[in-house]
């Protein structure tokens, strides 16, 4: 890997789960869940990945984690395509990637204690003594900014941003690379949410650890991300800069999640673009851009032509047939 590749590197990746149907239970059709996403994530940088629920982001995630197999498509970590590594070979990169939950109480086995949670993943890399992981487990705790003592008690005895801390706790045990954050705020309350968010920036600058950070809400990623990916029905329609997408949204679903941030300004009101219906279903997908039976701009050509992600004069990647550039034009 040289010093200026992409730590990791997303091509075209697909992830279409088959749906099961009729008394035989035949594939007649397939989720497209996740259906031709690329993008790169460099050395401690932080991707903010954003989009409603049901958009396949949190697939996306799984499969760069590969707790699932991509359909088709390609993962490259650290210069190494890992797409279809299994078993053994697998190993090395279990420990430079791994994810946060949304829901702490469910990733963490009920029945362990803390020290049992945070002392698992070391020794399934077999890494160190039992009283080297002893040690590594209280600095974890201490990283995180809870007590030693809480080693010996279970995850039902702490708070859900107490319980949050634990989960990151053990997704660095391993000194990872990469961070998948899983909506790793959405369940915790505002005042919470920002001493978490405090803590994953902290643990960036002091281990160099990059971040794809998963949130349905535009206002979560923003202070976090140093670049922004909107998805929408499991392909990317918008990447830019974290602050231009907040000052410039080009694509029109883009506009809809900047217009539903509530501003801090009570002399000032920024127009709602409310989007008609709800998110297509995967499985049965609108023709052309996928958008444009909600699109507030939507064209003749719009429902025939699907517009593939191109360069904008601003410099964003846009999926849209309002002003983009043809590729290499
Ligand atoms: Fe709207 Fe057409 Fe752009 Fe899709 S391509 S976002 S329907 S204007």
């Amino acid at each position: 890997m040289r010093e200026d590749d992409p730590l990791l590197s997303v091509s075209d990746l697909r992830m279409h789960f088959p749906v099961r149907e009729g008394l035989l239970l035949r594939t007649a059709r397939f989720n497209r869940a996740v259906d031709g996403v690329s993008f790169d994530i460099a050395p401690g940088e932080t991707l903010g990945l954003v989009g409603e629920s049901g958009c396949g982001k949190s697939t996306l995630g799984r499969c760069i984690a590969r707790l699932y197999r991509p359909t088709a498509g390609n993962v490259t970590f650290a210069g190494t395509d890992i797409t279809h590594l299994r078993g053994r070979a697998l190993m090395p990169y279990r420990r430079d990637i791994q994810m946060i939950f949304q829901d702490p109480m469910e990733s963490l086995n009920a029945r362990h204690t803390v020290g049992d949670i945070l002392e698992e993943p070391l020794i399934v890399q077999k890494v160190g003594t039992r009283a080297e992981r002893a040690a590594r487990v209280r600095d974890l705790l201490d990283i995180v900014g809870l007590p030693a003592r809480s080693a010996s008690r279970y995850p039902f005895e702490f708070s859900g941003g107490q319980r949050q801390r634990i989960g990151i706790a053990r997704a660095i045990a391993l000194n990872p690379r990469l961070v998948i954050c899983d909506e790793p705020v959405s369940a915790l309350d505002v005042s919470i949410q920002s001493q978490i968010l405090n803590l994953l920036v902290d643990l960036q600058r002091e281990f160099g650890l990059a971040y794809l950070f998963i949130a349905h809400d535009l206002a979560v990623v923003k202070h976090i991300s140093d670049r922004i990916a909107i998805m929408y029905l499991g392909r990317i329609v918008e990447t830019a800069d974290s602050e231009d997408v907040y000052a410039h949204p080009e694509h029109p679903y883009t506009q809809s999640l900047i217009s539903a941030i509530p501003i801090p300004d009570p002399h000032r009101r920024a127009e709602r673009i409310v989007l008609a219906g709800d998110v297509p279903s995967p499985i049965d997908p609108p023709s052309g851009c996928a958008f444009h039976p909600r699109c507030p701009r939507v064209m003749d050509t719009c429902k025939r032509v699907r517009p593939a992600l191109a360069q904008s004069d601003q410099g964003h990647e846009v999926a849209c047939h309002l002003g983009a550039e043809e590729p290499g034009s």
